[in-house]
């Protein structure tokens, strides 16, 4: 109050102060309430997304990346930042809707908010204003300033929204002054009446203001009172209306962003929810075409992005110079939808994507490695978004030439070198492995209680096939009664589905599935993390599959597995996480406790490590297709483990594999930097001498007459 004024009781103005309120409440409401109906309209017309199981999830998700805000320490400054405005925001919240309401109600008091509990909720808000407004401060000069490079928008991409971002943290300010002005006024006009004066929290934006307002005339304080009521409500709607038309609508839409988030990693969406895969080939149209094939979710997701550019920060494709960087998937689509779905008039949808606001090398050059999913605060999903977009192309014939030739080849023979079926097996048939460890192909009188799933790389690859053996022969070590499918297996098809075969894959799954049941095995195990990721998340009743890590990290811990030191102290290792064992299934800590049971080994981590791991580039078809790049991802990881201090980079993929070896001699450190997969390091140096020990895994080798230790 100022004087005996309350803002519902200004009658100098025009009109009285309860009318131009209650006038600016019902217009800011009821715009806000039009925009919003208008940006649902795409929601409501895209392709049906079931996304409203699991609440208790859902809510755990929201507590933990909407209102806990876990992921924005990843960035120190900017995530510091974004953490004192949410909180700020999520404080003030109820002091901004208490400003609003006494504009047309004089006396309201928040329930809950009177007497001590006001007064000490006041002084809390006075600061948290206060740092909101510091930190928009700050805001604005990182972004004029120190222009941080992830901000930038290169022309290829469209224009950028700085200008748009620093209106709205500018807005934010002004909203916060105004309310600091209208807590001010009111406290340096009680004093000067000699009323009880609403304490400021000393430091405080409000505290400041009333020290400058202490000799100003009632007169002037009234003024300001009103002037500052009048500012705070007409910024306050005038930013609610304003937020959905640029990167501050995540506001909004990230709480619901954050629910509906996808709940399981590693998997991908069906081609259309509601259509099993027996009635695929009656679905007239695969992927996305258009904006419209997109489903809800993946549209809120367009309107969630906060342009942050921490997904491209942190893209493997987007930092070797491919065509691609992630933000601009959402940001694009996102322009998209506001240039075709107007404020008013009719929507003009339909139009092609690809071509248009795509380029088709874009799509095709994401390895899938997840990092951008790992890294958005807003949990915005970009991988079913590019296979969809994959789905679309290949549905249109659309499929680079470098491709066509492995596809066939799986199509016809199961694997993506065109090899024979029966050449399948031929790894574990080499002389000298045999003599040390002899691998059982199941069928009718062969039978086993685990599979060790090779996939075609490992099978086919004579480079990689030494993987195959170190795994049997780490199977063989600790007595698991296990054998392989031999002719009967084909490509997991994991790449063929990210590619966008669906198919094609199905074909691939349907046939393993079969050939999986037919063994009558209890457990799967693979070397290969892209099958182990399809087995567990893309093949339906197919027994528990494990990483061959898994099985021996938990050898170790039993005492099954011992090791000898390392023949050469001077060597030091770092590992390399493959994005399909690490990111998409959690798998960090079993790889780097075996490492470290090695004793004498001396092992370093690489800055991106873990769920920051840089992908090597590969992942299945990535080997048939090469985008345009400025530099190899394999060549950049490898300069990435030498800074380190490491001349042994350790992996544990086939594919990781290849693409390090490759990279190390086209980065000329051949002499200098060597690769092996975890297997095989595992194999050297595993302590063979003495009874066999009892495994965890239960049962000793399956058939001791075929599986002999290696001397
Ligand atoms: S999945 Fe990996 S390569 Fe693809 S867009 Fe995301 S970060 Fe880039
Ligand atoms: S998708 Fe997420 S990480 Fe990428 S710019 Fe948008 S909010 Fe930031």
């Amino acid at each position: 109050m100022v004087g005996s004024y309350f803002p519902a009781q200004l009658t100098d103005w025009l009109t009285s102060g309860k009318t131009l309120f209650l006038t600016i409440h019902v217009l800011g409401v009821a715009c806000f309430g039009y925009i919003v109906a208008r940006r649902l309209v795409p929601l409501l017309r895209a392709e049906r997304d079931p996304r409203f199981d699991r609440p208790l999830a859902r809510l755990a998700k929201v507590g933990k990346f909407w209102l806990g805000q876990w992921k924005h320490p990843r960035y120190k400054t900017a995530g510091t930042l974004h953490i004192l405005i949410f909180a700020g925001f999520i404080l003030l919240a109820t002091r901004a809707f208490t400003v609003l309401i006494v504009g047309v109600s004089a006396t309201f008091v928040m329930p809950g908010l009177s007497g001590e509990a006001g007064r000490v909720y006041n002084v809390v808000t006075d600061y948290a204003a206060t740092i909101v407004f510091l930190c928009m401060i700050v805001a604005v000069i990182r972004r004029l300033v120190f222009r941080p490079a992830r901000y930038e928008v290169p022309a290829r991409f469209g224009k950028a929204h700085k200008a748009d971002a620093v209106f709205l943290l500018t807005l934010i300010a002004v909203l916060m002054v105004a309310d600091s002005l209208f807590a001010a006024a009111k406290a340096a006009a009680q004093a000067q009446q000699g009323q009880p004066v609403e304490s400021l929290a000393v430091l405080s934006l409000p505290w400041m203001l009333q020290i400058v307002f202490a000799s100003s005339s009632l007169l002037t304080l009234r003024d300001v009172y009103f002037g500052a009521y009048l500012l705070h409500e007409v910024t306050f709607y005038f930013l609610l209306c304003y937020r959905p038309f640029g990167i501050q609508f995540h506001v909004e839409t990230s709480l619901f962003n954050v629910y509906f988030a996808k709940l399981e990693r590693g998997t991908l969406k069906p081609v259309k929810w509601g259509v099993s895969d027996e009635y695929l080939d009656q679905v007239k149209s695969f992927g996305v075409k258009t904006f419209e094939d997109f489903t809800w979710k993946h549209m809120l997701d367009f309107y969630s992005c906060a342009d942050c550019g921490r997904c491209s920060d942190n893209c493997p494709a987007n930092a070797v110079g491919r065509p691609l960087s992630p933000r601009f998937i959402g940001i694009k689509a996102r322009d998209y939808a506001f240039q075709h779905y107007p404020m008013f008039g009719k929507a003009s949808n339909g139009k092609a994507l690809i071509g248009n606001i795509y380029s088709e090398d874009e799509i095709w050059s994401c390895t899938t490695c997840g990092a951008c999913e790992e890294e958005c605060p807003l949990l915005v999903e970009y991988i079913d978004k590019i296979v969809d977009l994959r789905r679309g192309m290949v549905d249109d014939g659309n499929v680079p030439q470098s491709l066509q030739k492995p596809l066939k080849a799986l199509e016809s023979r199961g694997n993506p070198y065109g090899k024979m079926e029966k050449k399948r097996a031929d790894w574990a048939n080499a002389k000298e492995f045999q003599q040390v460890c002899r691998v059982k192909t199941l069928g009718k009188n062969n039978a086993a209680e685990t599979l060790y799933f090779v996939d075609s790389i490992t099978s086919y690859d004579d480079r990689m096939q030494s993987i195959g053996r170190a795994t049997a022969k780490i199977l063989d070590h600790v007595g698991k009664n296990f054998g392989i499918l031999g002719a009967a297996e084909q490509d997991s098809g994991h790449e063929v589905r990210r590619f966008g075969e669906e198919l094609l894959f199905a074909a691939l799954r349907n046939h393993n599935v079969d050939a999986i049941k037919a063994s009558g095995v209890k457990r799967i195990v693979t070397a290969d993390p892209h099958a182990f990721n399809a087995l567990k998340h893309d093949y339906k009743d197919s027994p528990p599959v494990e990483h061959i890590s898994q099985v021996i990290a938990r050898e170790v811990k039993a005492g099954t597995i011992k090791f000898n030191a390392v023949e050469n102290g001077n060597n030091v290792y770092t590992y390399h996480d493959p994005c399909y064992l690490g990111r998409h299934n959690q798998v960090y800590d079993d790889p780097r406790d075996v490492l470290d049971a090695i004793p004498g080994l001396k092992r370093v981590e690489m800055t991106r490590s873990r769920d920051r791991s840089f992908c090597c580039g590969g992942g299945g078809l990535m080997l048939f297709y090469e985008p345009k790049e400025e530099q190899r991802m394999g060549v950049k990881r490898v300069q990435m483990a030498v800074e380190a201090g490491a001349n042994v980079i350790v992996t544990a993929c086939p594919f990781c594999m290849v693409n390090m070896e490759d990279a190390i001699k086209v980065a000329g450190l051949e002499g200098k930097m060597t690769a092996i997969d975890l297997a095989e390091l595992v194999d050297q140096q595993i302590v063979r001498e003495g009874p066999k020990a009892t495994s965890t895994l239960g049962g000793a080798c399956g058939d001791s007459s075929l599986c002999k230790t290696s001397a």
